[in-house]
């Protein structure tokens, strides 16, 4: 693999914590968003051309992920993982397997949709812009800084929790066999 040179940008991003970030191929859309559930900044288009994902990934220091031979042979030059499990949850633990990410995950902290970090906000904001029946029943909200989609807390986060859980039991003990979860 090419040694990652995409520290000095996560800096200017403000991105110190996070400083893997993902091109995700299109093949792989389940995979990408549990990425960005899970905290990371990943890049996905449903539908883009391999010139342009590359370019992108090489410009923003991104590793390439992918199951396509084709598109791995087109990023000689680009940090890449292949994905060898065609299950998302295996696909998921594999990446955070590979690059020991396991303590840097940070459930619902950024915006599914624009890629970028939510911003913590205040209850009282948060009551004009999320029906009622909402506020009274969540416990903590965020906004997307970009989109001003406001995220809460609630009955959803505790599915998202049970599934969070079962790939945290794919954490790979450190000196155990390659790419065979436990
Ligand atoms: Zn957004």
């Amino acid at each position: 693999m090419v040694q990652l040179k995409c520290l000095s940008l996560s800096s200017i991003l403000g991105e110190e914590n996070f400083p893997m970030k993902f091109a995700v191929d299109c093949m792989l859309g389940k995979l990408a968003k549990w990425l960005k559930i899970l905290g990371f900044n990943t890049l996905y288009f449903s539908i883009v051309e391999d010139s342009h994902l590359l370019a992108l990934a090489k410009k923003e220091g991104r590793v390439l992920l992918t199951r396509d031979n084709d598109l791995l042979e087109k990023a000689k030059d680009i940090p890449s993982l292949f994905i060898e499990s065609e299950d998302w949850n295996t696909q998921v633990a594999q990446v955070l397997n590979e690059f020991d990410l396991w303590q840097d995950i940070e459930p619902n902290s950024r915006c599914i949709e624009c890629n970028v970090k939510l911003k913590n906000l205040p209850r009282s904001r948060a009551k004009n812009l999320v029906v009622p029946f909402v506020y009274d029943r969540a416990t903590a909200f965020a906004i997307c800084p970009r989109c001003d989609r406001v995220f809460w807390q609630g009955t959803h986060y505790q599915d998202m929790e049970f599934k969070i859980e079962e790939i945290m039991k794919m954490k790979k003990i450190k000196g155990g066999k390659h790419g065979k979860s436990c």
